[in-house]
């Protein structure tokens, strides 16, 4: 019964708040119980309770009112983060009291491991959150840095990591973007805060700082950040970050926190290759039980190759049309969805884009295509790629066999020559090369 009105209150408030400050003020509380005067709330830590005060207080009141029909006094009691303490001590100390134990995150249950598609561009970085899950903290990736571009899954992953930790360990984790951090330690510092909020970070098991590039500029941040993260270095603390950039390459951020950002490991997830992107598409189809062609999803994985962001904003865009049409997902759609969506719409037709279909094709991979490889397939593969190079680019003979390994451009002209015999006297192989020709003209 009280846990309903609570939860009633809760539904009230989510209305109100955006979806991260749900997650990160409400979803946290717990309700210790109702009484006819008071509505007792568990908060992880003395920071957390007063920021709900200034910042939440009377919309709390408010819900409150609405499902009770009157106002209740509202008590507080804090747990303070202490990672090994035992349940028993919850139950022996009295309410109320400031003390102990229980750990809480603050994380998006959707960034899991099981639904982070491994792939070349991130199998370091994926090992290497999984390695650190295990012994969170107590491993040589302290701090674990992952760069890369928008769109490529660093928030993804570095949530993963944190629910795994979550999961596996009696530790709490939270998760912060550098901007939400910035703009606690300004209100901090504006309600005489500062101690409350450094404490609250300082206590925590596993800090996960995503975008640290937003930190740019903040200098008086970046010093509070600094003693931060030197706390919970010293009492191994696992401290997880993202960038957009290498830490070589992050410029407005002091170089003594850069190089503490350097001094774990630096990981780069990488944009998606073919293979990843097509895995990716595969297990979101699954998920949301879109019927499509196996042909388009070749399309789409071919045609997105900038992020993951983008690649899941064709599809859902995809389904969406398809709904309201009630239309069959068909190649027109795709192609037009792909232009509306994906920025450079008249896809260019380069060298990288034909060495991509013609690898596939061939099923070989793009490194065979450019190393020195002289299997009999690899070497078709490369020649006919060639070939399409010469046909469908303004590219230089010279320029082309530079994108194939740094081949010389009389490489170039002798494949030309070897695909049109063949064409010439291999039936199999014409009807190949036209199917490959409609593959990169589409
Ligand atoms: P970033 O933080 O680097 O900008 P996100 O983590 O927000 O990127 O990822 C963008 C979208 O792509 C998210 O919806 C995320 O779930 C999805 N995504 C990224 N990488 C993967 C992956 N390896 N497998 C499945 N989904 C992914
Ligand atoms: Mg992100």
């Amino acid at each position: 019964m009280q846990e309903k009105h609570w939860e009633k209150c809760l539904s009230l408030i989510k209305d109100k708040v955006n979806d991260q400050q749900y997650k990160t003020w409400f979803k946290p509380i717990e309700l210790v119980e109702i009484s006819s005067s008071t509505i007792s709330l568990r908060v992880p830590s003395r920071f957390f309770y007063e920021w709900l005060e200034e910042h939440y207080l009377e919309l709390i009141d408010e819900s409150i009112k609405k499902v009770i029909g009157k106002n209740l006094k509202i008590e507080y009691v804090v747990s303070e983060l202490k990672a090994h303490s035992k349940k028993s001590e919850i139950r022996n100390s009295p309410q109320k009291e400031i003390i102990n134990e229980t750990k809480f995150d603050n994380l998006n249950k959707n960034y899991r491991f099981k639904n982070f598609i491994p792939g070349k561009c991130n199998s370091v970085a994926r090992a290497a959150g999984k390695r650190i899950s295990k012994n969170p903290g107590d491993n040589p990736f302290n701090p674990l840095m992952i760069y890369g571009g928008v769109g490529l899954g660093k928030t993804h992953l570095i949530q993963s990591i944190g629910n795994k930790i979550s999961k596996d360990n009696q530790k709490s984790v939270y998760y912060v973007t550098s901007e939400k951090f910035a703009n606690q330690f300004i209100d901090s510092l504006r309600e005489n805060k500062l101690k409350d909020f450094t404490k609250f970070y300082i206590n925590v098991d596993c800090l996960i700082i995503d975008d640290v590039q937003f930190f740019k500029g903040k200098e008086k941040t970046q010093e509070v950040f600094f003693h931060i993260f030197n706390q919970l270095n010293l009492n191994n603390k696992q401290i997880i970050l993202s960038a957009d950039n290498s830490p070589l390459s992050l410029d407005g951020l002091e170089q003594r926190l850069i190089s503490r950002f350097k001094s774990g490991l630096t990981v780069e997830l990488e944009k998606p290759d073919y293979d990843t992107r097509l895995n990716i598409l595969k297990a979101k189809i699954k998920n949301e039980n879109i019927k499509i062609s196996e042909e388009i999803v070749n399309y789409i994985a071919i045609q997105v190759d900038t992020n993951i962001r983008e690649l899941e904003g064709v599809l859902i865009s995809l389904l969406a049309h398809a709904t309201i049409t009630k239309k069959n997902i068909d190649l027109d759609l795709a192609k037009s969805i792909i232009s509306k969506i994906v920025k450079d719409t008249n896809r260019e037709i380069n060298i990288a884009y034909i060495q991509e279909v013609v690898s596939k094709f061939f099923n070989i991979s793009i490194d065979d295509m450019k190393d020195k490889a002289r299997k009999k397939e690899i070497v078709i593969a490369r020649q006919v790629a060639m070939y399409f190079s010469k046909d469908f680019t303004n590219n230089s003979l010279k320029s082309i066999g530079f994108h194939f390994g740094g081949r010389d451009h009389s490489t170039v002209i002798h494949a030309v020559q070897s695909v049109n015999d063949m064409i010439d006297t291999d039936n199999i192989f014409r009807k190949n090369v036209e199917e490959i020709k409609k593959r990169i003209s589409i």
